[in-house]
């Protein structure tokens, strides 16, 4: 049985129990209430015919007789009762019919107790099918014996007909419990389904949710670099806060302005600002929005930026705007929870990075150091060995650099160093690097270069060096210089090692020449090889 008619029926059975003890019990109530009245009516109608009787006067017998039967018919007629007179012997004398007129019932006639000479009988007629109720009552000063009677089923259809009509109304009333029952379970269990629904809808988003804030996590922590981590970021977002945009920026101390890592959604939010801000030594990010946005109070409420801080503090501070209305109470929870994970795995890898950078490059240019320059050119020569190319190398050494030193300080040498290293940094291929071989000495490395195009990148870099016009403190620096040596493997050297010092003499004779150029070292192999 569903457990909705489970619900029902047992109510239902309690009503239905109630109910009919409620029936029985009233019924029970209602024929005494009858009986009693029924004794009173009885009781006063053998009184009426008593005392009616005292008003004859017996003269003669058949005449008293006569008066009798008429009182007994009259009395009979008003109350539809049968009304019988007796002698004190039993002997009947009048009545008002002769249905019960064999019947008489002989009376206690008890002095002490009068109420006791009320004599109330039933007896079954089975010829007629009838209960009656009879009442004698005795008057011995009359010599007279009165005997009432009424037919109890009179009363009997009375209460069979309230039985009927109560069971009835009964019935309607269960009928229409049972229905409301009915309709009430349903309602309820329509909005249990909608509640459950709900709640159902409710975890599995938020299961989503974790799912891909821990997708976003992993993916974040195996990346290997910040870059790539940023790239991760803006394909996991939007599916986290669908329709949404937003941008994420970096902290790059002590640089005041925040880089950019990635954006999503909205085009524009590529040409947003953000810029690091302290006030007594609170720090904070303020983003400055191109014109194109109005920056009113519902834009406000439509967006949030939330700080992005590890351990040490704030690194970086991420953006998000909800382009179709206010940001929800969930949405702003889900930011702040994803901001946390995002913090986390954000942090990881700028110090995995910062690490591995630190192994690797230069604090001062960052460019590669001279242990890395020396790995990868290994690797390039092998590989070129391998599939018949070639690698080319520039040495670079900036020109009378001790006098600048000199002459500016050795902090704007310091400027100098920098600026030349990003100059060579975005002028090589992605495939070139360049490296600080020491002091003021660089080299870049070029796998599958020839010697013609290394010649005319080493020209196009000495070139832009030379137009490098920067200022220190207010005060314009002097344009520097640079000598390049360039050699080719295997054109002028067999090995990596050999390759190095090929270069390194081919910028030594650049400097012998006056500086300011770029050399080919001498193509002849077997001499230098022989020299080392
Ligand atoms: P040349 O044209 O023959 O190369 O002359 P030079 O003065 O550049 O060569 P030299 O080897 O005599 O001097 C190199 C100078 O580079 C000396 C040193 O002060 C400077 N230098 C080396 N490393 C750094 C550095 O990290 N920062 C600064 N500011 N100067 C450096
Ligand atoms: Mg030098
Ligand atoms: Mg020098």
């Amino acid at each position: 049985m569903k457990l909705a008619n489970k619900i029902i029926l047992f109510p239902v059975v309690i009503i239905v129990t109630i109910f009919t003890l409620g029936i029985f019990a009233l019924e029970a109530q209602i024929a005494h209430t009858l009986d009693k009245h029924l004794t009173d009516e009885l009781t006063s109608l053998s009184t009426i015919s008593l005392s009616s009787a005292k008003l004859i006067t017996p003269t003669e017998q058949q005449k008293y007789t006569e008066q009798l039967n008429f009182l007994a018919q009259q009395i009979a007629q008003a109350s539809h009762a049968s009304v019988y007179y007796y002698s004190l012997s039993g002997e009947r004398l009048a009545g008002s019919d002769n249905l019960l007129s064999d019947k008489f019932l002989k009376i206690n006639n008890n002095q002490d107790n009068p109420l006791a000479n009320y004599q109330l009988r039933y007896l079954n007629l089975p010829e007629t099918g009838q209960t009656w109720v009879l009442l004698s009552q005795q008057d011995n000063q009359l010599g007279l014996i009165s005997q009432v009677a009424l037919p109890q089923n009179y009363y009997k259809s009375t209460l069979l007909g309230m039985r009927w009509g109560i069971s009835i109304i009964g019935v309607i009333i269960l009928f229409a419990i049972v229905i409301f029952a009915s309709i009430a379970i349903k309602l309820i269990d329509y909005v249990i389904q909608r509640e459950r629904g709900k709640i159902e809808e409710k975890v599995s988003a938020k299961t989503k949710e974790i799912t891909l804030i821990q997708a976003m996590v992993t993916m974040v922590n195996s990346a290997n670099s910040v870059k790539s981590a940023g790239i991760m970021l803006t394909t996991i977002l939007p599916r986290l806060l669908p329709g949404y945009s937003g941008a994420i920026y970096l902290s790059k101390v002590p640089e005041k302005k925040l880089n950019l890592l990635n954006y999503w959604g909205d085009e524009t939010f590529r040409h947003i600002q953000a810029y690091l801000r302290s006030d007594h030594d609170e720090i904070r990010y303020e983003l400055e929005f191109p014109s194109c946005f109005q920056l009113s109070d519902e834009f406000k409420e439509r967006s949030v930026q939330v700080n992005l801080k590890n351990k040490k503090g704030h690194f970086g501070v991420a953006f998000f705007f909800n382009p179709k209305g206010k940001l929800t109470i969930k949405a702003r929870e889900t930011i702040e929870q994803l901001s946390k994970h995002m913090s986390d795995a954000l942090a990881n890898v700028l110090l995995t990075e910062q690490l591995r950078s630190q192994a690797t490059k230069d604090p001062l240019t960052n460019l590669y150091n001279r242990r890395f320059m020396q790995e990868f050119l290994a690797k390039v020569v092998h590989r070129a060995e391998r599939h018949h190319g070639c690698v080319a190398v520039l040495m670079i050494d900036l020109d009378h650099f001790k006098s600048f030193n000199d002459k500016f300080g050795h902090e704007a040498g310091d400027l100098i160093l920098a600026n030349v290293a990003q100059a060579l940094m975005i002028n090589i291929r992605l495939e070139d690097i360049a490296c600080r071989y020491g002091g003021e000495e660089f080299c870049i490395i070029c796998p599958d270069t020839q010697l013609v195009d290394a010649y005319h990148l080493a020209e196009k870099l000495r070139i832009k060096i030379s137009k490098l016009s920067l200022t220190y403190q207010n005060q314009q620096l002097d344009n520097i210089t640079m000598s390049v040596g360039i050699a080719i493997y295997p054109n002028h050297a067999p090995s990596c090692q050999v390759l190095i010092l090929k270069a390194d003499q081919a910028l030594y004779q650049a400097k012998a020449q006056g500086r300011n150029r770029s050399v080919v070292i001498a193509n002849d192999i077997s001499e230098n090889t022989a020299s080392l």
